[in-house]
């Protein structure tokens, strides 16, 4: 037996070759001589048979990583690694230089190929709907019989910018296409229903409200003649504010504070704090402003009562005494609200 290439005999043969022209023949990678990669020019996603992945790499690792679905390695090499540069860049093509290391029988073995790339820059699908406007979903923030105000509008517009400035890097469809000042309110086009939904239900949380939607048709889908949907998302806030005055099943109160899951108030008698849940809104009827409140004297005391002036018709008046307002001096000066016909004094310590 002798080597087909060199004649050399009494060596153990591969492939008909003796062992230093068998490394010499290897080739160590079969790698295409020119490789097209479409790439969006806006977000550096990747389009990858037929499919779009989001990742910020440099072109090296773009192109290593396409690369590796096209290359085949020799079945003697062992613990290969490649390495791309790029030597040139001419108009949309980049030239390489793709370096191949690995191990082929016992010894390490480096090879450089040339490739060519064609890099096609494009517009994904998902940064040109951001481009045109695109929308699935509409939130408008109203507020129950009177406009939001401005520190309100402020509050949400906070809300929406960071949560949308969490999400966006890792989701292009989380952002604001449009963001319209109304008298009533202010509505924000969303690029995505699922972001929408997140987005109402955080300021929900954060400010109270009743969330409605409804879906609104928009047309028709031209090439697959499905109907078109965008969803409107209307988050109303409630009418009164924290330290406002409401009746409640014939119970006055003060809001303590609005959540998302319900609203906390202190009966103005008892001093006892009542939940309410946000389905039995619509019980709560408005009873004073907590711009209504005014100051006035004590002017008696008895063990039973304490007898202050009417802040507008500076009569007397007896308010029977309990826990909350059993501390209080003649002479000092007490907050008051007159909601309907009765006067009550506030809890100094809740209402600094
Ligand atoms: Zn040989
Ligand atoms: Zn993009």
């Amino acid at each position: 037996m002798f080597c087909t290439r060199c004649g050399k005999t009494g060596e153990e043969l591969l492939d008909t070759l003796c062992r230093s022209c068998f490394l010499e023949e290897l080739i160590l990678a079969e790698i295409p001589e020119e490789l097209e990669i479409t790439v969006c020019t806006h977000c550096q996603s990747r389009l990858v048979s037929g499919k779009w992945y989001e990742m910020e790499l440099s072109d090296e690792e773009i192109i290593i990583n396409t690369l590796n679905n096209h290359i085949k390695f020799s079945s003697y090499a062992q613990n290969v690694e490649i390495r791309v540069e790029t030597l040139l860049e001419r108009g949309s093509i980049i030239e390489c230089i793709v370096h191949v290391k690995g191990t082929v029988l016992d010894e390490i073995v480096e090879q450089d190929y040339k490739l060519n790339v064609k890099i096609n820059r494009t517009v994904c699908p998902e940064c040109s709907k951001f481009a045109s406007g695109y929308y699935e979903a509409v939130i408008q923030i109203r507020a129950d019989k009177r406009n939001p105000d401005e520190e309100e509008i402020m509050t949400v517009d906070s809300i929406i910018a960071e949560i949308i400035d969490k999400i966006s890097r890792k989701n292009k469809m989380a952002y604001i296409s449009e963001r319209i000042v109304l008298k009533e309110g202010v509505d924000y086009y969303v690029g995505s229903y699922k972001v929408a939904k997140r987005l109402s239900n955080s300021i929900k949380d954060n400010m109270g409200g009743i969330i409605k939607e409804s879906p609104r048709l928009m047309g028709r889908d031209k090439s697959g003649g499905k109907d078109i949907y965008r969803i409107w998302i209307s988050v109303r806030i409630p009418f009164f504010k924290v330290r406002d005055f409401i009746k409640y099943e014939s119970v006055v109160g003060q809001i303590i504070s609005i959540g998302g899951k319900k609203i906390m108030f202190r009966d103005l008698i008892s001093g006892n704090q009542i939940s309410i849940l946000w389905r039995n809104y619509d019980k709560i009827t408005p009873a004073a402003k907590k711009e209504d409140v005014i100051e006035t004297t004590v002017t008696a005391k008895t063990p039973n009562s304490i007898q202050i002036l009417h802040p507008v018709t500076y009569e007397p008046v007896d308010i029977e005494i309990n826990d909350e307002i059993a501390d209080l001096e003649i002479g000092s000066r007490v907050p008051v609200i007159q909601i309907n016909s009765s006067l009550y004094i506030l809890n100094l310590f809740h209402n600094i």
